[in-house]
């Protein structure tokens, strides 16, 4: 059945799409044009009397026309963006199971500590005498990090995991130059399972990437790894647990045949909600580890907005930590901002980091406690089961149905003959209310779906999610195939050319040529 643009609707929904309305809204969901097609030219939002007897001091450079914004009154500026962020699906909107992206529940205390204004308002050239509590703050949870981790060092300016991952391979690359060895040691082996920030970081500084191949049951085989070190061999950066879901079961022999060739041990923290308070890194070898403050210790994922990524490091590699970093003694709190006379490999950001996340990461440490933190992993991985053990029967697992850390991961043969695929289960779960899980991720895997549903949901919203899924699948294997390719049906936008979008983005808007109501 096709519906007035002539797509096809899906079954029972025929009633829905038929139903055009004049605005193009429907009920809740509002059509938004840009601000610039909302206001008029000729118009401002605000009265201001017209300045009399102004002369102009600006040497005849003042304009002479129309600024081209467009006139808003503060009620039609406030439904423009008030309806923008409603068209947003957030964590506080419903379940999210992007896998790897650990997307938890910000608890809003944190957002009250952010908020103090002893936090919030402080600036960054302020005399550090002035700002003494903002400082032993980033020192309390470098302290937390060092601790729960197992490592005695921490950078914390990052700004995204991303970010981390270049502020501890750069710690490398400068130790390895200071061992005189930068012309030889090259080379970082990066598993086919890992995320695409770790071989861009890499190659990013100039190293030559290898890839490491996955063994079949979704790990890290330490032979393959053996085979590829060498004296060329910066470093390996393994992800753990790693991006299938699964805990590198081989991880202390990883580090050990890294460590013999004479390289470093990069660790992924993406996923350390997995293993926080069960498991230190630095008991595992690892020399440098990033962990995203937004994914494990719930500060928001900013949207393109502020991220933390600090970076714990080990003995070997704490000396080459940028600056700035806190150091006490007797005189208080002090930012060591001048790399002179220490080994630093310089800086990675202006000013010292987000002061905003570093209360929101410490917050969440104070609220739980560190048996709280461990209970949160604990739940995480149970929820993770859970949603495995509940769908197994109808889903497909690549590596076999056995226990996974926090995020379980399904791969496409179970779609195999019905006409549906990845995609287009993802976008089906769009018109169920659902984000979709993270798709096409890991690359090892045909079809993948990733799903990590976190410890923040409950058993009854991890129970609706779960039927729904399941009720997706069941009409996936019927043949019922119509409501998944055309999906979403229900969103205020369907399938968007997101390669086109992402290729060649239009940035600047053009206004529409004037339209001439038609004579009668
Ligand atoms: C999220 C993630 C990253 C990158 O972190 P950002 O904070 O998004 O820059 C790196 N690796 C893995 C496995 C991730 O899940």
């Amino acid at each position: 059945m096709l519906n007035r643009q002539g797509r096809p609707t899906a079954p029972g929904l025929a009633s829905v799409s038929a139903h055009e309305t004049f605005t193009g809204n429907k009920a809740l969901l509002q059509e938004e044009p840009l601000l610039f097609e909302i206001g008029r030219y000729d118009v401002t939002g605000v009265d201001l009397d017209e300045p009399q007897g102004f002369t102009p001091r600006l040497g005849g450079l003042e304009r002479s026309d129309g600024i081209g914004l467009p006139g808003l009154s503060e009620p039609e500026t406030m439904r423009h963006f008030v309806r923008l962020s409603q068209k947003n699906y957030g964590i506080d909107t419903g379940l999210f199971p992007l896998g790897s992206c650990t997307m938890k529940h910000n608890p809003r205390l944190n957002e009250r500590m952010a908020r103090l204004p002893g936090f919030a308002d402080v600036h960054p050239l302020q005399p550090q005498s002035t700002v003494q509590g903002a400082l032993e703050l980033m020192n309390e949870l470098g302290r937390w990090l060092t601790e729960l981790t197992g490592m005695p060092a921490v950078a914390l300016s990052p700004k995204a995991g991303a970010h981390g991952e270049l502020c501890g391979m750069m710690a490398i690359k400068a130790a390895i130059e200071a061992k005189g060895e930068g012309a030889t040691r090259r080379t970082v082996l990066v598993p086919d399972s890992a995320h695409g920030t770790n071989p861009a970081t890499a190659a990013l500084i100039q190293f030559d990437v290898k890839p490491v191949p996955v063994r079949e049951d979704g790990t890290v085989d330490p032979e393959a790894v053996r085979a590829l070190a060498g004296p060329d061999t910066a470093a390996i950066m393994l992800t753990n647990p790693n991006t299938c879901g699964l805990f590198e079961k081989d991880v202390a022999k990883i580090a050990e045949i890294i460590h013999a060739a004479g390289g470093y041990f990069y660790c992924d923290g993406a996923n350390y909600n997995a293993i926080v308070g069960k498991a230190r890194p630095g008991d595992l070898g690892v020399d440098a580890m990033h962990i995203n403050l937004h994914k494990t210790f719930s500060t928001p994922h900013g949207g393109g907005g502020p991220g933390s990524g600090p970076v714990v490091l080990s003995e070997r590699l704490a000396a080459f930590a940028p600056v700035p970093f806190v150091r006490t003694d007797a005189a208080g709190f002090a930012l060591v901002e001048d790399e002179e006379g220490t080994e630093a490999f310089g800086r990675i950001t202006a000013f010292h980091g987000q002061t905003g996340m570093y209360v929101r990461a410490l917050s969440y440490m104070l609220s739980h406690g560190a048996d709280g933190c461990r209970q949160a992993s604990e739940d995480a991985v149970l929820n993770a089961n859970y949603v495995r053990a509940r769908l197994a029967d109808l889903m497909s697992l690549p590596f076999g149905n056995r226990p996974c850390m926090h995020e379980v991961l399904f791969d496409d043969a179970w779609l195999k003959d019905t006409g549906v695929s990845t995609l287009d289960f993802a976008k089906a779960m769009i018109d169920e209310g659902y984000h979709p899980m993270t798709v096409y991720f890991p690359l090892v895997v045909h079809g993948a779906m990733l799903v990590e549903p976190t410890e923040s949901e409950s058993r009854a919203s991890l129970d609706l999610f779960i039927a729904t899924l399941r009720d997706l699948a069941m009409a996936a294997k019927r043949g019922d195939a119509a409501r998944f390719t055309g999906a979403p049906y229900l969103a205020p936008r369907r399938r968007l050319d997101e390669t086109r979008a992402a290729r060649s983005p239009v940035l600047r808007w053009t206004p529409p040529a004037p339209v001439q109501e038609a004579a009668e």
